[in-house]
């Protein structure tokens, strides 16, 4: 059997490499010169920056990718992040993140307790969104706020952005999987071993290779046309959302157009700092519920040096895009990191501004349509098909998992 995957970023390869271990024929085309989509890592100055992800796993090393790649085979080291996070006060302290009940008077943490576990256990209806789920039971400023630092830094949206439901299903996972970690080497390490994985199962990875269109008979894929040529296939996979993918044939289902067409990306703002001492001085996530943009912040070298050049920190915030202005957007998260390290020497490497064909999450969470296309051997996987409750690339790694139990059930 023939499986063509359209790109290779990690949801392209993690299905390349589960398929190329069952026995399939596997061929990727990426049209990039590179592997990895938005998870792998750009050299400048000595510093491993990333193409998107903050070089973190949202899960760890307990997680639905870091078990779907020992199932593999991708030998990847990932370094739990201790603490998990830490939230920077309204008065400048830094407290853990398993702390913040302490913030509330003594009747709101009592309330918090119940509501939460009942919550997590019966999790409400999808039309209420987190930000009016919490007004609903607290209205409390510091809860709001420490609500959007969490959405902005873990997806890329405000609160009131994604449904309650999601969000509580992710809170469950954190507290099922343990905290998140960093992959020893960065975001490369994990594709580059996938990669590794399919090339000695057989498979190909064509890189500077664009798929143009999606052939399609009657209600079946037949193969793809790659810069002009067809390359045939019994199965195809596709990495790069329903939308886009939609886009490549002459799709007629109009009840799942109209659908999709009402997905929308996650945008954001990352900024790259160096410095010579270290900002927050530990491999956690520091929520900053008191900026005007910056949602977060991590220091991966206090668990992978590597990341940096000898005697180098990289610090990484990251900031949901509230406005259509970037470099109003981006003035205020340079403006934020000054006011949290007033008295600290730092650099700015690099502002890389994601939206778009190249967005935080192709579809953001919580509006995810499922890995199924009208077309019955093309399936979507990636961001823009997350499993329920999947946090960024936790949710890649389900959405394969799902696609792959029904398309290996299919074909046997
Ligand atoms: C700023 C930022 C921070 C993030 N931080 C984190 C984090 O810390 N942790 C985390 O878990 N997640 C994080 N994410 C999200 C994570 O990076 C993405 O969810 C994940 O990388 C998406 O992978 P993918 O396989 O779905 O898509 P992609 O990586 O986009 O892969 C799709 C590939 O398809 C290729 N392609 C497109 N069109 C064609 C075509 N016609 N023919 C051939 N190839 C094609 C593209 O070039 C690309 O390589 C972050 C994202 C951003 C942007």
């Amino acid at each position: 059997m023939k499986a063509v995957i359209i790109g290779a970023g990690l949801g392209g390869l993690l299905s390349g490499a589960k398929l190329s271990g069952a026995g399939y024929d596997v061929q990727v085309y990426e049209r990039l010169p590179f592997t990895g989509g938005r998870f792998t890592n750009l050299g400048y100055k000595g510093f491993q920056l990333s193409t998107g992800a903050l070089h973190m796993i949202p899960h760890g090393a307990r997680g639905p990718l870091a078990s779907l790649l020992r199932e593999l085979g991708a030998d990847v080291t990932i370094i739990p992040s201790k603490p998990m996070a830490v939230i920077r006060n309204e008065k400048g302290n830094d407290i853990n993140f398993h702390d913040f009940r302490k913030e509330l008077s003594f009747t709101k943490r009592v309330k918090l307790g119940t509501v939460l576990a009942y919550s997590l256990k019966f999790k409400p209806d999808n039309e209420i969104s987190f930000r009016d789920w919490v007004l609903k039971y607290f209205e409390d400023e510091f809860l709001l706020k420490l609500a959007d630092s969490f959405c902005g830094w873990a997806l890329s949206l405000r609160a009131a952005d994604v449904p309650a439901m999601e969000v509580l299903e992710i809170i469950d996972n954190m507290y099922r999987y343990k905290g998140p970690g960093i992959p020893l080497g960065g975001c490369r390490a994990v594709t580059d071993a996938l990669s590794e994985v399919i090339r000695s199962n057989g498979g190909k990875i064509h890189t500077k290779s664009c798929v143009g269109r999606i052939i399609v008979d009657g209600d079946r894929t037949t193969g793809v046309i790659v810069d002009g040529k067809k390359a045939s296939a019994d199965i195809v996979i596709s990495n790069i959302g329903h939308i886009e993918t939609s886009r490549m044939y002459d799709c007629m289902d109009q009840d799942y157009l109209a659908k999709t067409r009402k997905t929308r990306p996650s945008q954001g703002i990352k900024i790259c700092l160096s410095s010579d001492e270290p900002l927050l001085g530990h491999s956690g996530a520091l929520f900053t519920p008191y900026t005007r943009r910056i949602n977060g912040i991590n220091e991966v070298t206090n668990a992978d040096p590597s990341l940096a050049p000898e005697g180098k920190h990289l610090i990484m915030s990251h900031q949901t895009t509230l406005s259509g202005n970037a470099c109003l957007e981006i003035n205020l998260g340079l403006s934020d990191l000054k006011m949290l390290f007033p008295d600290k020497n730092f650099e700015v490497l690099m502002v890389q501004s994601y939206s778009g064909g190249w967005p935080v999450n192709r579809v953001s969470s919580g509006s995810d349509r499922g890995n199924m296309t009208p077309v019955s051997n093309l399936y979507i996987v990636g961001d823009g098909a997350k499993g329920k409750g999947g946090i960024e690339v936790e949710g890649v790694a389900l959405g394969v998992m799902n696609t792959m139990k029904v398309l290996l059930e299919k074909t046997g």
